[in-house]
């Protein structure tokens, strides 16, 4: 039998034990943890996204600051921005939504914001400390660190001895899950648009992760039988069966003909995806404790 790994469920788990830890410094310290969101410009998508993350973080129980600047906000101004949020001691982690209008430089603005407040783990103070293995001071990268929760509810922490794919090499996904697949014994290939038979890497593979963004890549016969898949990608392919001008959601995983190698598989919807938020609130959490100077929570 496969096992359909539900994000949902271990996503709320992990909102269950933020909003407890939140309760419980706020009782130890009388700090809340807070959240500060920066939105620039009007795209639909991350109005959306930086709206559930803000309802997300009341939820448990943060203060929770969004800030929407206007499509022409200068460099100089976000920075500046940034920088407030930087010095104000009730904010204990800073996101600034992704992707920036074009006329704003993403990579410097992410890098100003101070290592210990990017609960988004995307600064490279953050990516050094999960190459180096120190997780005690660092913030990994959100949906890598949820991915890997659905790895451990299947393998465990140690992964000694599996072989582990991960197909994709961002900064955001790829290479931060392939450290964290790394520090937890596996023994890890990163594949990408320039590797060669990826079919062949891919039944290799007892833990299969697949970031790329195209649509249902992943074919059953790329999948070692009784191995753990794991979907990252979101794509919106056209639903004609749903009627005319219909989308669905799908990832990168052909799902029904792989859940039938599988030994367990996340879903797209319903598997990494919610893992994403639920982490983004644990490192906030994270964040709070250590400036407090309490030790922190492990997710
Ligand atoms: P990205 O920056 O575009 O990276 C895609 C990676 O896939 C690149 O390393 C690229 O290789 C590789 N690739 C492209 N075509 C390939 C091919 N034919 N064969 C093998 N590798 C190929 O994307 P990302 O930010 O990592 O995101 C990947 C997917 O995950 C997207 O669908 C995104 O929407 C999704 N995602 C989901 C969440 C979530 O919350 N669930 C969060 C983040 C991302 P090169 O480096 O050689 O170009």
């Amino acid at each position: 039998m496969t096992t359909v790994i539900d994000g949902k469920k271990a996503a709320a788990s992990v909102i269950e034990a933020v909003t407890k830890a939140a309760t419980d410094l706020e009782k130890d310290t009388g700090r809340r943890p807070g959240l500060a969101v920066v939105l620039v410009g009007t795209d639909p998508a991350s109005q959306t996204y930086v709206a559930s993350k803000s309802r997300m973080a009341k939820e448990c129980g943060f203060t929770s600051v969004q800030h929407t600047l206007p499509e022409e906000t200068t460099q100089e101004a976000l920075l500046a921005l940034v920088a407030e949020l930087n010095a104000d001691p009730s904010v204990h982690g800073v996101l600034v939504q992704l992707p920036l209008p074009k006329h704003l430089d993403s990579e410097k603005v992410i890098q100003s914001i101070l290592p210990e407040k990017d609960v988004d783990g995307l600064h490279v103070v953050n990516a050094g400390k999960l190459a180096t293995g120190d997780s005690d001071t660092g913030l990994v990268s959100c949906t890598p660190a949820g991915a890997m929760i659905l790895v451990r509810s299947i393998h465990g922490r140690d992964l000694s001895g599996l072989n582990a794919l991960v197909i994709g090499r961002s900064n955001l996904f790829g290479k931060p899950m392939a450290q964290l697949l790394l520090a937890a014994n596996a023994t890890v290939t990163i594949a990408h648009s320039r590797s060669r038979d990826l079919p062949a890497l891919a039944r290799n593979a007892d833990i299969l992760v697949a970031a790329v963004g195209r649509p249902e890549m992943v074919k059953a016969d790329w999948v070692k039988p009784g191995a753990t898949v794991i979907d990252v990608g979101i794509n919106r392919i056209a639903a004609p069966e749903r009627g005319e001008g219909r989308t669905r959601l799908v990832g990168d995983v052909a799902f029904p003909e792989c859940a039938a190698v599988a030994g367990a598989i996340s879903p797209v919807p319903g598997g990494v995806g919610p893992m994403t938020i639920a982490m983004l609130m644990a490192n906030t959490v994270i964040a709070a404790y250590r400036a407090e100077g309490k030790p922190a929570p492990k997710f």
